[in-house]
């Protein structure tokens, strides 16, 4: 039988919400930057569809962002919340 390769094993899931976004769309990735990518491009995507729940997320985001180091606390803040996480399987 087939096995799983290792980097199943080490897939960890997060939902939209989770992100800082808008809804319980879940994302499995290896590593955070991985996460943080898929979430990003969910937020494009959604932004396109002008998705009103989504753009205020966005909104209060950028408010956030406007404050210097933010970003980097936010950032650092969901990194611990990911290595935290068990893995999915
Ligand atoms: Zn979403």
């Amino acid at each position: 039988m087939f096995q799983n390769t290792p980097k199943e094993n080490f897939m960890k899931t997060m939902t939209c919400n989770q992100l800082g976004g808008a809804c319980e769309k879940v994302f499995s990735a290896e590593t955070f930057e991985e996460m943080a990518e898929m979430s990003k491009l969910h937020g494009m995507e959604m932004f396109k569809k002008q998705d009103e729940a989504h753009l205020n997320a966005m909104n209060k985001m950028q408010e956030l962002m406007k404050e210097p180091g933010e970003m980097e606390k936010w950032f650092e803040s969901k990194r611990k919340e990911f290595d935290a996480l068990p893995n999915s399987n």
